[in-house]
């Protein structure tokens, strides 16, 4: 207990400093559409996963955050990151400081890595890896600072939520890193971001880009999303590792079941015959799991059915912080679709 608090205390440093050098050489793994095909790469991302976990759990010792909190902290600010096309810093850790906010508003070095001049003109700069320096590249520096800052009120569940919010301001973001810990709790591993297609490859169905299209089947005007044609009662399952955010009837998507994963995208099912029994809002889900069935609800009150054919209407919703824009799913299921029958294949 009692190395809690102490950033720079002797047997942190050592460890930081060790932790510092493995970071340093590993690729960026979790881009919000990282493409990892190549067995090299897809080794790379593996060791950088365990890396950065590994950094999250030494935090964790010395700040008592929990390390799933952490990493879904880390974890929104890399979505943030993609979204405003902000750059970090070096190494693998996604938390953003400005210069300013860093070295202090008033600092008229922005640069600074003094621990005292910093801390003198009320900058969050903070020395993680016990070097004497506050180094805004440095990742057990900017996780540090980081960690100091949101748990200002404590590291429990409700004191982390109050901290949050005391650091964004924004209700939207608070809500996202409590749905990212909740993710990492579960499966205990930084390596969830695998897919799969919403529909069994061996049934029968259908699907071509139908982006844009003036209308789609029980949509909306202007068509946001992929329409995939399948009999009534085909299982629709989860594309993603991620948090059921939303379950249940809208006017339009009838029974429609909406999912968070980590690149902060939401993925949106809509037109079920039913929803399975063993999810609920709130669930964590991960590829495949099955969360419905495939039907033709919508367009009318709760349980109207039958004025289109069956099909599933797939969508995707990017969240840049303060509100969301949908993007066409119809490559990205493409993919899954390839990704899923290879590794069927290898299976085999
Ligand atoms: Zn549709």
């Amino acid at each position: 207990m009692g190395r809690r608090h102490r950033y720079g205390g002797l047997a942190a440093a050592a460890a930081f400093v060790w932790l510092a050098g493995a970071g340093l050489a590993a690729a960026e793994p979790a881009g919000a559409d990282a493409e990892v095909s190549a067995p090299q790469a897809a080794a790379a991302a593996d060791q950088a996963y365990g890396e950065r976990k590994a950094l999250f759990e030494e935090t964790s010792t010395i700040t008592g955050i929990r390390w799933f909190d952490l990493a879904a902290a880390d974890q929104y600010e890399r979505t943030m990151n993609f979204v405003k096309k902000r750059t970090p810093g070096d190494g693998l850790v996604a938390v953003y400081f400005s210069p300013e906010d860093w070295a202090g508003l008033a600092n008229p070095d922005r640069t600074d890595t003094s621990p005292l001049g910093i801390a003198a003109f009320g900058g969050k700069g903070l020395d993680g890896n016990g070097d004497g320096r506050a180094d805004r590249n440095s990742d057990l520096d900017r996780l540090a600072a980081f960690a100091r800052q949101i748990t200002k009120f404590g590291t429990d569940e409700e004191n982390f939520r109050i901290g949050l919010w005391e650091y964004y301001q924004n209700n939207r973001a608070v809500e996202r890193i409590l749905q990212f810990s909740k993710i990492y709790a579960a499966y205990g591993t930084l390596d969830l971001f695998t897919h799969a297609f919403p529909l069994p490859l061996g049934a029968d169905y259908s699907y071509r880009d139908t982006w844009g299209a003036s209308r789609g089947w029980g949509g909306d005007r202007i068509h946001e999303g992929t329409d995939l044609f399948a009999h009534h009662g085909v299982p629709v399952r989860s594309t993603c590792y991620g948090i059921i955010e939303v379950m249940g009837w809208n006017p339009f998507g009838g029974w429609r079941v909406g999912i968070r994963d980590l690149n902060n995208v939401y993925h949106y099912y809509a037109h079920l015959s039913g929803f399975s029994k063993e999810v609920k809002t709130g669930d964590v889900v991960k590829p495949a799991q099955v969360i419905g069935w495939v039907g033709s609800s919508g367009y009318g009150k709760p349980g109207t059915s039958g004025k289109f054919p069956p099909h599933l209407h797939f969508g995707l919703y990017r969240d840049n912080g303060l509100a969301e824009w949908s993007f066409d799913p119809y490559s990205h299921l493409k993919k899954w679709e390839r990704e899923e029958r290879a590794a069927g294949r290898k299976k085999k």
